[in-house]
């Protein structure tokens, strides 16, 4: 069986520096949208709840009744407006700002040049206007930078973008709170004077940034793990998994461990196996929910460091922790 073991100190280790940067941990959002990033929306919620966070971030409702009685706040950033007080809506284009005729909590997403959701700055206007005849409940106003993680001067001009915005919102006479920032900005920023920080990546231990940047040092808060569901003695040549693929190139024991594609973990390219945390490269192809390994010990540690897996398979941290599914057990270590 596969077990993610998820590491209580690292995680509050990593809040610890976020709480440097933001000022304060009552700034820190946390986002645990998509079962928080793959580490488990229950569990991460109920860890950094008692570590003192008050706000969160998810896609949808379903994933905010999950978590709901631990949060003053929860932004759902996809999903139809509930009137549930601790819950707040991201509205980001004007059909549906002109459609709702409730009372729930809405945050404005406005686009200040991402240009992939949220409403156009040459809408704004428009948007307050309607606000204020329907006299919609406006929470929040906030936007999102698309490339805070890169050296260039593109954040710098999305951060004067949104301080033109705040300055036309606060004209019409309304004060929602505002929020710009997501884990690369925080990290890079060198002042942070916003309501909140919506964090993601910097909380579960990676930091995307360019070297240039690195300053804060954060540590992986999820580490895969499988136990050893039964061992052979291999002769020479004699080959493991299916096609194959690989050939034993001397006598040698190998066992056989239950974690596969089918948890999540990348099936790759054989010829380029994985190494695990212990540098044991992965023998033949990854099967559906078993993978096989030399030596025989009881339980390995596939990876502890979702950074290295990412440069592996050419991808990066996000997409190896949440692709790791619900189903697989998750403890608190
Ligand atoms: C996912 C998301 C975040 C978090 O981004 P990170 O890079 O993981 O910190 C922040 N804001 C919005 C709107 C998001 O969708």
């Amino acid at each position: 069986m596969a077990t993610i073991k998820i590491s209580k100190n690292n995680l509050y280790h990593n809040l610890n520096q976020l709480a440097l940067k933001t000022g304060d941990k009552s700034k820190i959002a946390a986002v645990l949208k998509d079962n928080a990033y793959g580490h488990g929306i229950e569990i991460m919620a109920k860890l950094v709840s008692d570590y003192g966070i008050t706000e969160a971030v998810v896609i949808n409702n379903n994933e905010a009744d999950k978590i709901s009685h631990h949060f003053q706040n929860i932004l759902i950033l996809n999903d139809t407006p509930t009137e549930q007080p601790n819950y707040s809506y991201a509205i980001g284009d004007l059909q549906t700002l002109k459609n709702y005729r409730g009372n729930a909590k809405i945050e404005l997403k406005v686009d200040t040049g991402m240009h992939r959701n949220g409403i156009e700055m040459e809408q704004l206007i428009q948007a307050l206007e309607i606000i204020k005849q329907n006299k919609l409940n406006l929470y929040g106003v906030f936007t999102h930078f698309r490339s805070a993680d890169e050296l260039s001067s593109e954040f710098a001009w999305q951060v004067k973008n949104f301080t033109e915005v705040k300055q036309t919102v606060r004209t019409f006479g309304f004060c929602p709170r505002f929020h710009s920032f997501n884990s690369a900005s925080v990290l890079r920023a060198k002042e942070f004077n916003e309501d909140i920080a919506r964090v993601g990546i910097a909380l579960y231990g990676y930091n995307e940034l360019p070297q240039t940047f690195d300053e804060i040092k954060l540590k992986p808060v999820l580490s895969l793990w499988a136990k050893r569901t039964s061992t052979r003695a291999l002769k020479k040549g004699q080959r493991v998994g299916y096609g194959g693929i690989y050939r034993a190139p001397k006598d040698m024991i190998v066992s056989t461990y239950s974690v596969g594609y089918g948890d999540g973990l990348f099936r790759g390219n054989s010829n380029k196996p994985l190494q695990t945390a212990q540098n044991l490269p992965i023998l033949g192809r990854v099967s559906m929910d078993f993978i096989s390994l030399e030596g025989d010990s009881e339980e390995v540690c596939i990876f502890n460091d979702a950074q290295k897996v990412a440069n592996h398979f050419n991808t990066i941290s996000y997409e190896i922790t949440t692709a790791l599914k619900e189903s697989v057990k998750r403890i608190i270590v």
